[in-house]
């Protein structure tokens, strides 16, 4: 806390969840069921293979076994579809992660859809983005589910609230809109075309930024007393890691205001844990 604002502790609600999971996760081990997740990882890019790496070890920690899955860069579609369906089939997978961005030349979209929406725990496959939009979750992308969680950890009334979410993509700011709007806050959603986007920012009580670009949302646009969760991850010339809001500036007005990092960035794995550990139980009947 500074003052009356909160600075969310993504870093801690993470854990607490991860905890949660891992509690869960160990209650299906004593019923014979060991919940696992599938990572494919084609070709090279180091940032890919930290994240897996931090993946790993988060899911071996919360008692969830993993499989991974590498592939050169070289790898063709057919040869990567072919993984896919071995995992579909595989009884013991309940989780089926293909790490984005796919090397050139691989079409993620046909990836994606190849995947048994049962096991797609990134909840990017269209059936289940359907499901979302219907208003009937299944599983939904790890990291909007993570800032649902921040806001009710926050215990950010939802209902009437006005909301803007700037950023329109399939990962991202789509799905955080429409789970907002499920929620019954009244969503506005901005994007690159918008007209005056600190008028919009403006009349929100609830600010989700996922833009990509850095400090982009300064505090004056950002009305006293609302919650802002920055999505936005962006290396600086200097290396240092900035959101897409203006921290220094949003912190004076925001009552409560996620950090980056350490603000939803951890959310999103501890969402993937959670997610592979209800496909277990939904696949498994248990
Ligand atoms: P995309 O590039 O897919 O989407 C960016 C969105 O921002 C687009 O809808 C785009 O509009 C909009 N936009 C771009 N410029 C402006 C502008 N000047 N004004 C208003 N809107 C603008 O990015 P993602 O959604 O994948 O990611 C967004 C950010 O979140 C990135 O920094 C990414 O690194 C981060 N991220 C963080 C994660 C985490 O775990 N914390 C997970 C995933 C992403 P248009 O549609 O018109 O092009």
């Amino acid at each position: 806390m500074i003052g009356n604002r909160q600075i969310i502790d993504g870093t801690a609600i993470a854990a607490k969840l991860r905890a949660e999971v891992a509690t869960s996760a160990a209650a299906l081990r004593e019923k014979g069921i060991a919940p696992c997740l599938a990572v494919v990882l084609v070709g090279d890019d180091p940032a890919s293979a930290v994240y897996v790496r931090s993946k790993t070890k988060a899911a071996r920690e919360a008692n969830v076994d993993v499989r991974d899955h590498k592939l050169p860069a070289t790898a063709t579609q057919a040869e990567l579809m072919a993984v896919v369906e071995r995992l579909n089939a595989d009884n013991e997978v309940d989780g089926i992660l293909v790490q984005l961005p796919l090397p050139a030349g691989l079409d993620s979209d046909a990836v994606i859809r190849a995947i048994d929406p049962a096991k797609d725990v990134d909840g990017l496959h269209p059936t289940n983005l359907g499901y979302l939009a219907q208003g009937r979750p299944v599983f939904v992308p790890c990291t909007p589910k993570g800032c649902m969680r921040l806001l009710r950890e926050v215990g950010v009334e939802l209902n009437g609230a006005r909301a803007v979410v700037i950023g329109r993509s399939v990962l991202v700011g789509k799905p955080i809109a429409m789970l907002l709007s499920n929620a019954n806050a009244t969503v506005t959603i901005c994007h690159s075309k918008t007209d005056d986007l600190p008028s919009e920012v403006r009349r929100a009580e609830i600010i989700v930024a996922a833009v990509g670009r850095p400090e982009m949302i300064r505090g004056h646009w950002i009305t006293e007393g609302s919650v802002v969760l920055d999505v936005g991850i962006n290396r600086t010339a200097e290396g240092t890691i900035v959101g897409d809001v203006a921290f220094t500036e949003a912190v004076q007005r925001a009552r409560a205001i996620t950090p980056v990092p350490k603000g939803v960035g951890p959310m999103t794995i501890a969402c993937l844990l959670e997610n592979t550990v209800e496909a277990a139980v939904r696949r498994r009947g248990a």
